[in-house]
């Protein structure tokens, strides 16, 4: 059975991220056609199937690997490509609590995410929107 060397992937830019499907996205209209994650490194075979894999395990019982991955860091970014599911959102609230020292931060197109990592200490995630952004979007605080 498939298994990645690491949990996290990295890069120069952002450092290190969980990198998630496009699939998981809710993209709009602007967003669909210009989404980063089309191209480059990130559409290759091996990083969709490790995404794919990663989000698997983001909604599985056991994050034991990552929280040793995430302990070592400061910051780590959540959904480097993609988005995050409802499905992974305790595995991520206990990750933050099992990595005290490490920053989570990154990107979400979906309220219900934001709402539901609000008030974290270590979490930083911010609302992207762009002009074919729905009003309940742009009207998020
Ligand atoms: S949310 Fe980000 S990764 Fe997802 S489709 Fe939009 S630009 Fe691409």
């Amino acid at each position: 059975m498939y298994s990645p060397g690491n949990i996290l992937s990295t890069n120069l830019k952002t450092g290190h991220s969980l990198n998630l499907p496009r699939t998981n996205c809710t993209p709009t209209k602007n967003c669909a056609h210009c989404c980063y994650g089309r191209i480059g490194h990130t559409c290759l075979p091996d990083a969709t199937k490790k995404a794919a894999y990663v989000s698997e395990y983001l909604s599985g019982m056991d994050i034991a690997r990552l929280v040793d991955e995430c302990r070592q860091l400061t910051t780590v970014r959540l959904s480097g490509v993609g988005d995050l599911l409802t499905a992974h959102i305790p595995n991520i609230l206990s990750l933050a609590n099992q990595c005290p020292q490490t920053m989570f931060w990154g990107m979400t197109r979906k309220l219900p995410i934001s709402y539901a990592l609000q008030g974290v200490k270590n979490i930083r995630l911010m609302v992207s929107v762009d002009s074919s952004s729905p009003k309940k979007t742009w009207a998020y605080n």
